[in-house]
């Protein structure tokens, strides 16, 4: 795979960011991209990591697709990557082999919470963006590829999960598609790698795993991460 600029991670929660950012050996408090934007960039050997940061009325982690898409947006023109990598973790399915901390890397990325029954809108709102072909490179790292489904909110209607099983989603995010989104527009090559923290067709509720296995998820994804950003540059040379 050939990159016409370096990797651009966007991520959205401090917790999962901070264990990838000391990974990737990247310091200090990263600085601001757009002013009056929450967002914050790091970078270092010519990798570059984005926050969606920090909601200042609320005082948690601008979390979801809107700030996800403003972030993405800024960054890609700030920094023109080669390639932008939507990262961060994931709900699984066990009816599909999924696993707490398993890595999963997109190929396939849809919204499963928008619903527009009306002609060519239906397409519209289940977005399927442009996913880099990522085939071997996810051999090469023993990683899962599936199909990444993004919606706004933590738990699923049954509408919701209806949608993800008819594209047997492997993880359920609430960035991905957005990242997608604004890639595409954008004519950026786009991935996204997820791991597990929560099961959603598990017992436990969503929220409790997700707290549970947030530090153990976070861990993993910097191993993932530093994995794919060698195989990245190794298919780049
Ligand atoms: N209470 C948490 C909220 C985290 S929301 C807090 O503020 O600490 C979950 C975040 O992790 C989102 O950014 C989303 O992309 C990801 N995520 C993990 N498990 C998920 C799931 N089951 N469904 C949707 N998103 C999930």
């Amino acid at each position: 795979m050939h990159l016409n600029g370096p990797p651009l991670i966007v991520m959205a929660m401090e917790a999962e960011a901070a264990p990838v950012r000391s990974r990737l050996g990247m310091e200090g408090p990263g600085s601001e991209i757009v002013n009056g934007l929450s967002s914050r960039i790091w970078t270092n050997d010519n990798i570059y990591l984005v926050t969606n940061g920090n909601n200042q009325r609320f005082e948690v982690d601008s979390i979801g697709t809107l700030p996800a898409a403003f972030t993405t947006f800024s960054a890609i023109k700030a920094v023109q990557p080669g390639i932008v990598i939507s990262a961060g973790t994931c709900g699984g399915f066990i009816q599909r082999g999924g696993f707490i901390g398993e890595p999963i890397l997109a190929n396939r990325c849809v919204f499963h919470d928008r619903r527009i029954p009306l002609a060519g809108f239906d397409a519209y709102s289940f977005g399927d963006f442009p996913v880099a072909k990522m085939d071997l490179i996810a051999q090469n790292l023993g990683f899962r590829l599936g199909t990444v489904s993004t919606g706004d909110a933590l738990d699923a209607q049954s509408c919701d999960l209806e949608r993800m099983d008819s594209v047997e989603a492997l993880a359920k995010d609430m960035e991905a598609a957005a990242v997608g989104w604004v890639c595409e527009k954008l004519d950026t090559p786009f991935t996204a790698l997820k791991v597990t923290t929560d099961l959603v067709d598990g017992d436990k509720p969503t929220e409790t795993e997700f707290e549970e296995n947030l530090q153990y998820a976070s861990e993993r994804l910097s191993e993932a991460m530093f994995a794919l950003i060698h195989e990245l540059k190794k298919s780049n040379n």
